[in-house]
């Protein structure tokens, strides 16, 4: 919601300065909601981040920044829009599951706003639990849903 760009242009550079330095970011991609009916265009990057946290260091970190971007609590169960979203999708090829933290993101194969701007930066990376890489992932995904490359 309100300045799309602005929110994730500054949830990066909470993320450089708090999590690690970023070695890899995608473009930006533009795609239609995903899960609801919505009017409303989402803002969608993928960023690499090199880092000394654990992953749960970083989910704390990151729920942080979200806040501290203006992220207000659900008021319901279903997907609504937001100011900011940012979520794990992997951490190096290591499978965690708790009632916290799944990673990876169960579901990357599903959302092809994840694929497509995963693909731009780590299309040979083979996702751990799936056994293949992200180019093969996105060949596949039954998500057919609109996900344009924005040139800035
Ligand atoms: P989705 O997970 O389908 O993208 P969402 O991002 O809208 O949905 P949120 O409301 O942002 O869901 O997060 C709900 C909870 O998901 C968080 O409080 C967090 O504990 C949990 N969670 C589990 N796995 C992850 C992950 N890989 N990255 C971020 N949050 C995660
Ligand atoms: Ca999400
Ligand atoms: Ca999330």
């Amino acid at each position: 919601m309100g300045d799309k760009k602005k929110h994730i242009n500054d949830a990066i550079n909470l993320i450089e300065n708090e999590i690690g330095e970023i070695f890899a970011a995608s473009s930006m991609y533009l795609s239609e909601a995903w899960g609801f009916d919505s009017d409303t265009v989402f803002f969608n990057k993928v960023i690499a981040v090199e880092t000394c946290f654990n992953v749960f260091e970083i989910l704390d970190i990151t729920q942080k920044i979200e806040l501290k971007l203006g992220r207000t609590h659900k008021t319901t169960d279903k997907y609504q829009s937001r100011i900011i979203d940012i979520d794990i999708l992997f951490y190096d090829d290591k499978i965690i599951e708790t009632q916290r933290l799944t990673v990876p993101h169960p579901q990357i194969p599903n959302r092809r706003f994840t694929l497509q701007p995963l693909a731009e930066i780590a299309s040979d990376f083979i996702h751990p639990v799936l056994n293949k890489n992200i180019s093969q992932l996105l060949a596949e995904c039954n998500d057919k849903s609109n996900v344009e490359q924005r040139n800035n």
